[in-house]
């Protein structure tokens, strides 16, 4: 059975790169979010971004345009009916996305792959909360999507091996690379990468250096590309605090508390980039440290 149109469910950050990528290979894309302004919200981006792939030379115009005419916005989730595989990008909280599961299940055909994108949450947990966890995978691609060369692909216990297999062959027909993680709290990836953006808040929060100072400290001393606080921001606070609050609860251990301060960003809203302030203030020409 081959993959012909995909869902995707939740238009953010990573929503729209997911559909960005999935509609440059040729797939047709159902794109679904709580309202129509955030799909066109997410279709402006993806236009400008792929402008931008035109104006250096990696896509031309033609491809940009048939790409863009392969997404379509989809009210509700009924819509989906159509597809051979739904992505779930949407919020990292486990309450939504079972809320989502519940809703858009009856809709599936029965052939139908789920996945889900979280960045941290039980896959099999997610499963169980679906009509088809032998149908259920994890598919946790990076930020940005287009970019990022990498997919950890999780296993719930009930995913079948054809599943596994039909989901790698998807993922390998994008361009991208696959890396196969056991189901533990945040898998791979940001089981190694959240513990350092924690520990880069308790940095700050404990004085020994400013914003800017912990992420010039790590560009130039580590050669990361970008400083942690930079980092936290353009993943998004809120998920970087879901994700250590799965660590510390999954795994109980104190090592993984959750930086006070992150917290207090959060419950302010500024949520990094997204909201246009977190560690910086987006709202102006440059970037500045909010501390
Ligand atoms: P985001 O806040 O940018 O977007 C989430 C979107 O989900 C929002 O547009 C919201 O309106 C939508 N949504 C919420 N409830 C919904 C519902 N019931 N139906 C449809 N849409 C709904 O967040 P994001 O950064 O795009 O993260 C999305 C998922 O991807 C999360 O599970 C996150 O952990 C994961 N992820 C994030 C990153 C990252 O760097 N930000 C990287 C990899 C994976």
């Amino acid at each position: 059975m081959t993959i012909k149109t995909v869902g995707i469910i939740g238009a953010g950050q990573m929503g729209n790169g997911i559909a960005h990528v999935i509609a440059l290979s040729g797939y047709d894309v159902l794109l679904n979010d709580v309202s129509e302004e955030r799909v066109q919200q997410a279709l402006a981006t993806i236009n400008g971004n792929m402008t931008r792939q035109v104006s250096r030379g990696k896509l031309n115009e033609q491809e940009r345009d048939a790409a863009l005419s392969r997404i379509r916005f989809i009210r509700g989730h009924d819509g989906l009916g159509d597809a051979d595989l739904v992505i779930e990008a949407a919020t990292e909280d486990e309450d939504v996305k079972r809320a989502i599961f519940a809703e858009v299940c009856p809709s599936l055909s029965e052939s139908c792959i789920l996945a889900s994108n979280t960045s941290s949450i039980s896959i099999t947990r997610l499963a169980s909360a679906t009509d088809r966890p032998e149908r259920f995978i994890g598919m946790h691609f990076m930020n940005p999507v287009p970019l990022m060369e990498l997919v950890e692909m999780i296993r719930g216990i009930a995913t079948e091996e054809a599943t596994f297999a039909r989901a790698r062959e998807f993922v390998s027909s994008l361009g991208k690379s696959v890396a196969v993680s056991e189901d533990f709290p945040a898998f791979m990836v940001n089981r190694i990468l959240l513990p350092m953006i924690n520990e880069a808040i308790y940095t700050l929060y404990e004085g020994v250096g400013s914003v800017e100072s912990i992420d010039t400290a790590m560009r130039l001393g580590a050669n990361h590309p970008m400083g942690p606080l930079q980092l936290a921001d353009f993943i998004g606070l809120d998920t970087c605090l879901s994700i250590m609050q799965v660590l510390y609860e999954g795994l109980a251990d104190s090592k993984y508390r959750p930086c006070p301060l992150l917290v207090k960003y959060v419950e302010a809203g500024w949520l990094g980039r997204k909201a246009t302030r977190g560690f910086y203030d987006y709202r102006g020409e440059t970037p500045v440290p909010t501390r």
